[in-house]
């Protein structure tokens, strides 16, 4: 049994802090003592100590399983600060001997990062079971029940990992789930409900103004975008649901407002993509035009505002991202614009053309290719090759439009609230209502673009900026240190 004292020696020596913050030492204690353990804290309050810590108390390496590469490089670069060198990352890119290697010798790693796509990988899999991890880690869990089975079904895998590893003890990280989702994540990874700790904190982020500007048409809605832009302190991120919109919309801003301005979204390449973010981190950049690709992993702590241009999908999705404001505790804004007819994109987006279950069938019998399936033709050759039968398909399909409409119906209800949207959103997520503050949102406070007490924008950077090659030379160089060391 390891004491309490064990844990706070490892906090003060390992990670150089005096204390934990709320909700991690619940957790750190729940899966020394061996039980499956559900933690849902908001965006920054070091969710990654979580498992960190207990990989210096426990007997074998920890298996974390992360749905964005970006994020796992983000984790596994600031282990590396720490010092720490028995980490490793598995993903797509690993390949051929270097793979080998790694598999081969993957118990010596004390952290073991893999993206969902890998657990599908046998040779991966045989590995892990060779390590016998002492912890599986599930980070933004909520992913598990929000994007099966339409995305990324490799997440469902997860739960015959559970059993492959022998029921392995198993955090499940997220900072938004309401009780249904905590529900799902747990039954889709095969734990039982009653036996699953739950170390739940409040989602709500006080500092965080929630307004909705309803605007008339798209003309009205620009004019509205051009005008928030050029009143609110940044740093900013403007959130759109499309890729071409993001570029177009950032060409426009930095004309219309002078400030310097960047896209971000996945069709563009890497390197890209990684100094668009290393600028926005040194304030070179003031504002970021981008779509959801953009936001979890970068730790930015005096975001000002998120203005959403659409609807996102869903409200846990609209948590995380506008949770990424205000992380430094000043006030910060949160503004979702909204024309009528907005919802019709987001409809489209989620609506897939299902094939009927005789096609499916014949395709699983070999009498038809997996052509004739249609888009999505990947995708159901995935659940038929995983052998579930047409009809449960079908079903698991049917089942997640509905899903769909019901979560776009809840964030058409945030837009036409006329009572407190704080309030609103707690309840969704499954709290008590928000207790009465000064500012909170604009069905309170409608004139809150005058009186919303915000600090300052930093002085936007300028000079030489960061040197990328030398970044990127250094980030190559921890491949080869590691098969030295
Ligand atoms: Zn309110």
């Amino acid at each position: 049994m390891i004491k309490t004292d064990q844990i706070y020696q490892v906090l003060h020596q390992r990670f150089g802090y005096q204390d934990f913050r709320d909700g991690q030492l619940e957790t750190i204690t729940a899966l020394l003592s061996g039980h499956d353990t559900l933690t849902i804290l908001p965006t920054g309050a070091g969710k990654s100590l979580l498992y960190q810590l207990p990989a210096y108390l426990l007997p074998s390496g920890v298996v974390i399983v992360s749905p964005l590469i970006s994020l796992m490089q983000d984790q596994v670069d600031r282990l590396r600060q720490q010092g720490e060198r028995r980490v490793i990352m598995l993903t797509g890119q690993l390949q051929g001997r270097d793979r080998r290697e790694v598999l081969n010798s993957l118990d010596q790693y004390r952290f073991i990062f893999a993206s969902p796509e890998m657990l599908t990988n046998s040779q991966v899999l045989q590995a892990l079971r060779r390590v016998r991890p002492s912890l599986l880690v599930v980070d933004e869990a909520h992913c598990i029940s929000q994007w099966g089975p339409d995305f990324r079904p490799e997440y469902l895998l997860l739960k015959q990992l559970r059993v492959q590893l022998s029921g392995v003890v198993t955090l499940m990280l997220t900072a938004t789930a309401t009780p249904q989702v905590r529900q799902d994540i747990i039954k889709k990874l095969g734990l039982d409900f009653d036996h699953v700790r739950q170390v739940i904190r409040s989602v709500n982020r006080p500092n965080i103004f929630l307004a909705v500007n309803r605007v008339e048409d798209a003309d009205a809605k620009q004019a509205e975008l051009v005008h928030l832009v050029k009143t609110l302190p940044g740093p900013g991120i403007i959130y759109f649901a499309s890729r071409k919109l993001a570029t177009q919309q950032a060409i426009m801003l930095a004309q219309e407002t002078g400030l310097a301005v960047a896209p971000y979204h996945a069709g563009m390449a890497a390197l890209e993509r990684f100094n668009i973010q290393q600028q926005f981190m040194a304030n070179q950049l003031q504002l970021i035009c981008a779509t959801s690709a953009f936001g979890m992993g970068v730790d930015k702590t005096d975001l000002r505002y998120i203005i959403h241009y659409h609807l996102p999908a869903n409200l846990a999705s609209y948590m995380q991202e506008i949770g990424r404001a205000g992380r430094d505790g000043q006030q910060s804004v949160a503004v979702l614009l909204y024309a009528p007819g907005d919802e019709g994109l987001q409809s489209q987006l989620t609506t897939i053309d299902l094939p009927s279950e005789a096609l499916l069938t014949q395709v699983q019998q070999g009498k038809l290719q997996p052509a004739v399936l249609g888009e999505q033709k990947e995708l159901f050759a995935f659940y038929l090759k995983q052998g579930y039968s047409p009809r449960q398909i079908l079903r698991a399909f049917h089942h997640r439009q509905h899903q769909l409409a019901f979560n776009l119906q809840k964030m058409l209800d945030y837009v036409g609230l006329d009572r407190c949207r704080r309030s609103y959103l707690l309840n969704y997520f499954g709290e008590e209502a928000a207790p009465g503050q000064d500012a909170c949102c604009d069905l309170d406070q409608p004139d809150w673009e005058r009186h919303l007490p915000m600090p300052a924008s930093p002085a936007p950077a300028k000079g030489p900026g960061l040197d990328w090659q030398a970044r990127l030379r250094e980030l190559l160089n921890v491949k080869s240190w590691l098969d030295k060391g």
